[in-house]
């Protein structure tokens, strides 16, 4: 049973899509919790971070810098914001793909809940 992200890299299901290329994906939550709320995946369908391999540590890199360049392009690296990774039960991970959330336009809180 593919996943939701799954279905939004195969354009199975409509998704805001934001930046993407020939590894990733990034597209809005559609649930946002703060004013900027963009979701980057992998389109390799990497269950979590757990799920990654040492083989991944280029594409793990990679999706470093395309949140580091998403934050610039959507005009809130300045300001600053928050990168998310749920993972797992306890993390609160819902979607079993890997994926960052980058939070953004307004302040954030510590701790999470
Ligand atoms: P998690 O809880 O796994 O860290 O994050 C999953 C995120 O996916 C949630 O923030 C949720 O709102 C978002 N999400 C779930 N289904 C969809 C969907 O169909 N489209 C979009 N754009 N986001 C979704």
């Amino acid at each position: 049973m593919p996943t939701v992200f799954q279905r939004i890299i195969d354009r199975e299901i409509p998704a805001d899509i934001v930046y993407e290329d020939d590894d990733c994906l990034a597209f809005r939550d559609i649930s946002p919790q703060a004013p900027t709320h963009v979701l980057l995946i992998p389109k390799r369908p990497i269950a979590s971070i757990d799920a990654l391999s040492d083989e991944d540590a280029a594409l793990a890199g990679r999706l470093f810098l395309v949140i580091r360049d998403l934050a610039r392009q959507l005009g809130v690296a300045e300001a600053g914001y928050r990168v998310v990774v749920n993972t797992g039960s306890n993390g609160g991970q819902t979607v079993e793909h890997l994926h960052f959330h980058l939070l953004a336009g307004r302040p954030m809180t510590w701790p999470p809940g």
